[in-house]
């Protein structure tokens, strides 16, 4: 930002410097212990196969950390059925289709402007009368505490 700002005149109104960025964190499920891989296989769609792929009782290959297994689950997800039309559907609370919204870009940050055209966007396909306001998001993401998501600082 090169250009000189002049605070004498402004009155103290900032026009919002900078959007907030959230990202999904793996960590935060490793953690406590809740195993993020399988979080996310339950959020492919009910007919796919990796939904039922891997049994949950044989432990799974032993050389993969979790740390491994959450980036491949997310990987996975993202690339399967986050592409689905069905992935983000109407019924969904506002705070799984935000969830929903990050995976669909895996452990990128998006803005909350990026968030929220996400969410709409996918409500209007979905055929959704539910609308999310940028300040109803903002709060949401501010107060969740079960979904891992944590507010991401971007350049
Ligand atoms: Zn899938």
């Amino acid at each position: 930002m090169e250009t000189e700002v002049n605070g004498s005149d402004n009155f103290g109104i900032e026009t919002n410097p900078k959007p907030t960025f959230y990202a999904i964190d793996p960590s935060w499920y490793e953690d406590r212990g809740i195993s993020f891989s399988h979080l996310l296989k339950s959020r492919h769609l009910p007919k796919c196969p990796n939904q039922q792929m891997g049994d949950n009782e044989k432990k799974k290959a032993k050389s993969k950390s979790p740390k491994e297994d959450s980036a491949s689950g997310l990987k996975a997800l993202q690339k399967c059925c986050s592409k689905q039309p069905g992935f983000i559907a109407a019924h969904m609370s506002s705070m799984e289709s935000i969830f929903r919204v990050l995976i669909k870009v895996g452990i990128k940050p998006l803005s909350t402007v990026q968030i929220h055209e996400g969410v709409e966007s996918a409500r209007a396909a979905a055929g959704s009368s539910n609308r999310l306001t940028i300040s109803v998001l903002e709060h949401l993401l501010q107060h969740q505490d079960t979904y891992g998501i944590r507010k991401s600082e971007v350049n």
